[in-house]
C-alpha cells in the first residue's frame, strides 16, 4: 500500500509555482493577486480562507481577504463582485460558500466573470471542462486528478467509481475522469444508487465523496483498488484544541491494508484542492484561459 501525500504534493507544486512567479517578477511584471471574499465568521470558512492566504504566500502572490457581515445584502455583494470583475489588479477572486441563506449562491456565482472564476464554478467554466475546452478547472477534481497523475496511477480503461454528484466534486469529476488523457471508465453514484457495494467492488479506482465518515469499508473495496477520500466531515472530538477532528469518508484503518493507493484526511485531497486554486491563479494572471 503506497500512500497518497497529498500535503507534500501540494508543497511541490506551490515551490514550482513560486519558482515561476520569481522569474515573472524579475521581469518586471506583477505578482498574481488573488482576493478571497468571506462572508460571515462561519468557522470552516475561516479556516479554508487562511490557509488560501498562506498558500498565495507560499506561491508568492499578492491575497486579499475582503470581510462582510452575515446581514450583507445581495446586491451589496453583487456590487462588490462588480468591482472586482472590474479591477485590473485582481487577477482571480472566490466568494466563499456556503453563504446565508438570504443570498443566492447561484446568482453570486454567476455574476463572476469566467475568466475570474479561479473556483471554476460558473457555468461557463463548468461547461467548458465538460467538453474539454480551456478552463478553470474545479479546484477540488483538478487537485485528485493531478494526484493521480503524479503518483502515476493507472487511468486509462480502469474502473473509476466515484461516489456523491455534487457540483463542486461528483460531477466535474466525472467529467475530468473521463476525459481524453486520463481515460477511466466512469461511474457517478449517490443516494438512490441501488447495490453500491457491488458496483464499488468492481472499482479500479474508488473516490468517495459523500461526507458521510467511515461510509466506506473494507467489503465494499477490491484487492489492489486504489481509493480517494473527498470526506472532511467535523466530529466533535474534545481531546483537540479545536474541539473536532477531520474525518474521511472511508474506514481508513481497514480499508488501506487492500489498496495499492490511498488518500488520508487530513493531509490528502484538501490541501490539492487549494493548490489547485493557486494554479488556476497563476493561469489567470499569466492569460492562458481567456
Ligand atoms: P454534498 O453536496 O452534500 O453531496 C454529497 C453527495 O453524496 C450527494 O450527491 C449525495 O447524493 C451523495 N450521498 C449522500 N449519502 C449517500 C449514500 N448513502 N450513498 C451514496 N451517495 C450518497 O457534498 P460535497 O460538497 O460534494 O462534499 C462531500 C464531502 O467532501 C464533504 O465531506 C465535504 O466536506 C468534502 N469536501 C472536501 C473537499 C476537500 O478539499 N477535501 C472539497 C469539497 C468537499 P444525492 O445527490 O442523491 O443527495
Amino acid at each position: 500500500m503506497q500512500l497518497i501525500d497529498g500535503k507534500q504534493t501540494a508543497a511541490n507544486i506551490k515551490a514550482e509555482i513560486a519558482e515561476i512567479v520569481s522569474a515573472r517578477v524579475a521581469q518586471g511584471h506583477r505578482r498574481p493577486h488573488l482576493v478571497a471574499v468571506l462572508v460571515g465568521h462561519d468557522g470552516g470558512s475561516e479556516t479554508y480562507v487562511a490557509n488560501k492566504a498562506k498558500a498565495c504566500e507560499a506561491c508568492g502572490f499578492d491575497s486579499t481577504i475582503i470581510r462582510r457581515e452575515d446581514d450583507v445584502t445581495e446586491a451589496e455583494l453583487l456590487d462588490l463582485i462588480d468591482k472586482l470583475n472590474k479591477d485590473s489588479n485582481v487577477d482571480g477572486f472566490i466568494i466563499q460558500l456556503p453563504l446565508p441563506a438570504h443570498i443566492n449562491e447561484q446568482k453570486i456565482t454567476e455574476a463572476i466573470l469566467p475568466s475570474k472564476d479561479v473556483d471554476g464554478f460558473h457555468p461557463v467554466n463548468v461547461g467548458r471542462q465538460s467538453i474539454g475546452l480551456p478552463c478553470f478547472h474545479s479546484a477540488t477534481p483538478a487537485g485528485i486528478v493531478e494526484l493521480l497523475k503524479r503518483y502515476n496511477v493507472p487511468t486509462r480503461g480502469k474502473n473509476c467509481v466515484i461516489i456523491g454528484r455534487s457540483n463542486i466534486v461528483g460531477k466535474p469529476l466525472a467529467a475530468l475522469m473521463m476525459q481524453k488523457g486520463v481515460d477511466a471508465t466512469t461511474t457517478v453514484c449517490h443516494s438512490a444508487t441501488e447495490n453500491l457495494a457491488e458496483i464499488t467492488r468492481k472499482a479500479d479506482i474508488i473516490i468517495a465523496a459523500l461526507g458521510r465518515p467511515g461510509f466506506v469499508t473494507a467489503d465494499m473495496v477490491k484487492e489492489g483498488a486504489t481509493v480517494i477520500d473527498v470526506g472532511t466531515t467535523r466530529v466533535p472530538d474534545s481531546s483537540r484544541k479545536s474541539g473536532f477532528r477531520l474525518c474521511g469518508d472511508v474506514d481508513f484503518e481497514n480499508v488501506a491494508p487492500k489498496c495499492a493507493f490511498i488518500t488520508p484526511v487530513p493531509g490528502g485531497v484538501g490541501p490539492m484542492t487549494i493548490v489547485s486554486l493557486m494554479q488556476n491563479t497563476l493561469r489567470a494572471a499569466l492569460g492562458e484561459i481567456y
